[in-house]
């Protein structure tokens, strides 16, 4: 099996870790404010290292041109594709959102969805974004930056580990011990990285590493902005502040250990 493909189901799998725990300890706000806050400090960390990743060729290339070259065609062009993705990655997750969530809440007149439907659709939110993290994995990879590659693999498989939480939260108690359907939620959710490894081996190019790594970050950037609403609504301030401090600290560690093992 070729490595991008091993990496994206390494970060996809680690969702159905937060199952075990929601059945039998169950989702009390501190928890689930801990476990959100980590979540949110690791991605935070995977956000700074992507969009550098992306940042710096674009910047050299505007570099260049100023020292001669002509190169403002390809600097405007990379420009374009890294906003336009991340603005596609952020809005594409909003409108998911609100297409789906609000007008199953609105519809239903008095009728909320039930517990497994808002499982359902936070698993497919999910979904989304984690094929995002997969395009990112085999991209990286692909064009050489073997450390990158592992690095985002193992960061986003520490922060999948949380997205399980997420999920069967809502859940009513039979529902998180029944198996069948938290595997359906975790394939769900967790699949799609695993998706977004072998779509994005098949293309190795300039624009769609830059685009993949554009729509990673606009998708994470979301999902940051809706761990720190959560989080704020969750209040335990300093155990919010402790969690940040712990994913980053542990997604920092993770990457210098890459840096160090290889
Ligand atoms: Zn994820």
């Amino acid at each position: 099996m070729p490595l991008p493909y091993l990496l994206g189901i390494v970060a996809g799998a680690t969702i159905f870790l937060g199952f075990p725990i929601v059945a039998w300890s169950g989702t009390g706000p501190k928890l689930r404010g801990f476990f959100n806050a980590v979540s949110t400090g690791i991605l935070l960390f995977i956000l700074v290292e992507i969009v550098e990743k992306v940042i710096d060729p674009i910047e050299d290339l505007f570099a260049a041109h100023a020292g001669g070259f002509n190169k403002l065609p390809d600097a405007l062009f990379y420009s374009g594709t890294f906003l336009g993705g991340l603005a596609i990655g952020l809005l594409g997750m909003a409108l998911f959102e609100k297409f789906f969530l609000d007008r199953n809440a609105a519809s239903g007149n008095s009728q909320a969805p039930g517990p497994t439907h808002i499982a359902l659709m936070i698993a497919s939110g999910i979904g989304l974004h984690n094929l995002t993290e997969g395009l990112a994995i085999a991209q990286s990879y692909g064009w050489g930056d073997r450390e990158l590659a592992w690095t985002l693999a193992i960061g986003f498989a520490l922060h999948n580990a949380t997205e399980g939480f997420g999920i069967a939260a809502p859940l009513d108690k039979a529902r998180r011990r029944d198996w069948k359907l938290l595997f359906g939620l975790g394939l769900l959710g967790g699949g799609p990285t695993l998706v977004g490894a072998v779509l994005g081996s098949f293309w190795q190019s300039h624009f769609f590493n830059t685009l993949s790594m554009a729509l990673a970050a606009g998708a994470i950037l979301y999902v940051v902005g809706e761990l720190i609403h959560i989080g704020r609504n969750l209040k335990g301030h300093m155990v919010v502040e402790a969690g940040l401090i712990t994913g980053f600290t542990v997604a920092f560690l993770t990457e210098m250990f890459i840096a160090w093992a290889s």
